[in-house]
């Protein structure tokens, strides 16, 4: 008998229309859990290194993680993973919501998806019944209409469903896919689904799931619980809103965008207005927030209430969460207003609520520049906000300018030319990231940023703060009640930093210290990810239910596997080389690793190169990034380093790189 997980994942060809049923090696749970980690395994085993984005080769997985499913609380996380478009590199985004845990009670650990269908289709999975259906009749048709079509269609009211809107089926590089209370927005993952001619996925699943130690389990989950109450009740002081509780930031809830506002960077992450806030803006924004606000929602099997729906009048209701709220209003320096009408056509035409505002402040800065032309622009109404829904449409339809833009900045600054690289100044590894720019260079998100496979500045925050509290009694009294470290050393580095001098950024905490600081966040992130858990309770945010020491024991007790911490930790280890060697296969190499170089205003070439020398060093890699042969040997991933000395990407005895040089494991 399998615990925790079904054993069983659904293998659709799009283009044969073959399903089958394929039961799962037990071995590749016990080595990398479930979620990214045996998404990560599929993606080396069965996706030729050279093969495009779009190409029927490209595997899309709809993954559920290990805990996914059983009472633990948060577990409720799909991770969609493929290869991007826009950076070439694994994408993987997880969404909350629901759809996760009813795949699981359908009997299904994940959905691969190989080939392209012919015709636009959908995917009904209802238990052992899954079929192939035609879609043509919700071609054109918003991501969240379509989800209400397919349930009424099918008669299933409480079917979940994933769609695609019309910026996916047009391959928009930034498309998004839509599913109740939440979305996989980063990476294009949409744009893959709309490739594939796959308009959605509806999932029914009424089976039961299979726990190892039930009355043990039942007992952790309630701690975690009883714990989460507390917690609640006990905010940390001395951090911004949005980090001092648990759960992904609570933003429909919080009226003061004080901080948001005046800190983050307005238009194409261009201007920073440090004087915007004012009592008259709050009250107009509140008023607002108030009236469209109608209810706080929470994912599967959680107490918190992270997103919001939104009615506003003349518009179908939809979701929202976190940061996108602000992403339209500030792109378009305009109010609230303004952001969440726009967002609701956004979100049914399904893009990355980060890339797409962003995308069009940089066709507008280019137009503003000269490098494109009222020609480019012809139709567009004179109004400010009225531009951004006309380019928003235009976009989608990939018609005109919108075409190129549909590419994201990177691709459409070098289809443009003339300069207008300089605009895109805001990505990492041609990803459109957070518009926040920063003073002084902080090491551990320079870390995180430059090496992270997620490609993202933000869901990477972890449980080590982000800057240290203005007093060292604060910090001594924030490290007195800290279980969650892995080591007692964790105290000292944050007791020891402080906010100006010299133990401060971007010389402290000391290189060696960050790799340390960089690893554990990773590790917790890598953990969540393969499991299914919200980062929300686990690896986001400060002192949370989930940690290092409290998880073996509940994976043990729901999957039956066991764990100790050494263990997790290699497991968490070996994903993340996996990952790594995905992308390093596809052709990153250090060169790449690199924040926008805007995000900090002091930058330190010296100390950046050294910090990466550590980390390389740290994790067992060579010069260039690449896990050698002895790391990845340790990590029982030979395989990986076989195909390394095949490919001439590792040299045949030592580890050495051929594009690079010698290994510094
Ligand atoms: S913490 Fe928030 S985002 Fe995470 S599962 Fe709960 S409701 Fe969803």
């Amino acid at each position: 008998m399998r615990f925790a997980e079904t054993g069983f994942n659904l293998e659709v060809d799009l283009t044969r229309g073959s399903i089958e049923r394929v039961e799962t090696d037990p071995r590749l749970t016990e080595q990398h859990l479930g979620g990214l980690g045996t998404n990560a395994r599929l993606l080396w085993d069965r996706v030729p290194p050279g093969a495009e984005p779009f190409s029927p080769e490209n595997l899309l997985i709809f993954s559920t993680g290990l805990l996914v499913g059983t009472p633990a609380p948060g577990a409720n996380r799909t991770i969609v993973s493929t290869f991007s478009p826009q950076t070439k590199l694994m994408a993987y985004s997880m969404m909350g919501g629901f759809f996760a845990p009813e795949l699981k009670h359908a009997g299904y650990d994940k959905v691969i998806l190989r080939g392209q269908s012919p015709d636009l289709v959908y995917l009904w999975i209802h238990n052992d019944k899954v079929e192939i259906r035609d879609a043509s009749h919700l071609r054109g048709k918003g991501a969240v209409e379509t989800q209400d079509l397919i349930r009424k269609e099918l008669r299933q009211p409480e079917a979940h469903v994933a769609a695609i809107g019309l910026a996916g089926e047009s391959r928009v590089f930034f498309a998004s896919i839509e599913q109740g209370k939440s979305s996989a927005s980063r990476g294009g993952l949409g744009a893959v689904m709309g490739d594939k001619k796959l308009k959605a996925i509806a999932v029914r699943g009424t089976k039961d799931i299979n726990i190892a130690r039930p009355a043990e389990f039942m007992a952790q989950c309630n701690g975690i619980l009883e714990y989460i109450a507390v917690r609640r009740q006990h905010l940390i002081p001395g951090v911004m809103p949005i980090l001092a509780g648990l759960g992904s930031p609570q933003e429909m809830a919080v009226h003061d965008e004080k901080w948001h506002t005046e800190n983050f960077m307005w238009g194409n992450s261009r201007l920073r207005r440090k004087d915007f806030w004012n009592e008259e803006i709050q009250k107009q924004w509140t008023e607002t927030l108030e009236s469209f606000r109608t209810r706080l929602i929470s994912c599967y099997n959680c107490p918190m209430k992270c997103g919001a729906t939104l009615s506003i009048p003349g518009l179908p209701t939809y979701m929202m969460k976190c940061f996108s709220k602000l992403t339209y209003t500030m792109a378009a320096m305009a109010d609230l207003d303004f952001g969440l009408k726009i967002a609701q056509r956004a979100t049914e035409y399904g893009v990355d609520g980060f890339s797409a505002p962003q995308v069009m402040a940089f066709g507008f800065e280019l137009l503003e520049a000269g490098i494109l032309t009222d020609k480019d622009f012809e139709g567009m109404p004179a109004d400010d906000q009225g531009k951004f829904h006309w380019l928003l449409d235009r976009i989608v339809r990939r018609e005109g300018i919108g075409d190129v833009l549909a590419d994201g900045t990177h691709w459409a600054a070098e289809r443009i030319g003339k300069g207008a690289e300089a605009f895109a100044h805001n990505n990492i590894k041609k990803h459109e990231q957070l518009p926040l720019k920063l003073g002084m260079l902080n090491p551990i998100y320079f870390l995180m940023y430059s090496t992270g496979e997620k490609i993202n500045i933000t869901q990477i925050e972890g449980n080590f703060p982000q800057a240290p509290f203005a007093t060292r009694e604060e910090r001594e009294e924030f490290v007195r009640d800290w279980p969650h470290v892995p080591d007692e050393k964790f105290k000292d580095y944050f007791v020891n930093w402080e906010q100006r001098g010299e133990n401060s950024i971007p010389h402290y905490p000391p290189p060696a210290a960050t790799c340390e600081i960089v690893d554990w966040q990773e590790r917790m992130h890598y953990i969540d990810d393969s499991l299914g858990l919200c980062a929300g309770l686990s690896s986001f945010p400060l002192k949370p239910p989930y940690h290092i020491h409290n998880l073996p024991p509940f994976i043990s007790a729901a999957a039956g596997i066991d764990l100790d911490e050494d263990g997790l930790t290699r497991i968490a280890a070996r994903n993340r080389n996996l990952v790594r060697a995905v992308n390093v296969r596809r052709g990153m190499r250090r060169a790449d690793e690199k924040p926008p170089e805007d995000h900090w205003k002091k930058r330190f070439p010296e100390l950046e190169a050294q910090l990466m020398d550590e980390y390389y060093r740290f994790r067992g890699w060579n010069s260039q990034g690449i896990p050698t042969r002895q790391t990845l040997n340790e990590l029982s991933l030979d395989y990986v380093a076989d195909d390394f000395e095949e490919q001439g990407i590792l040299e045949v005895g030592d580890g050495a790189s051929r594009d690079g040089d010698t290994a510094g494991a």
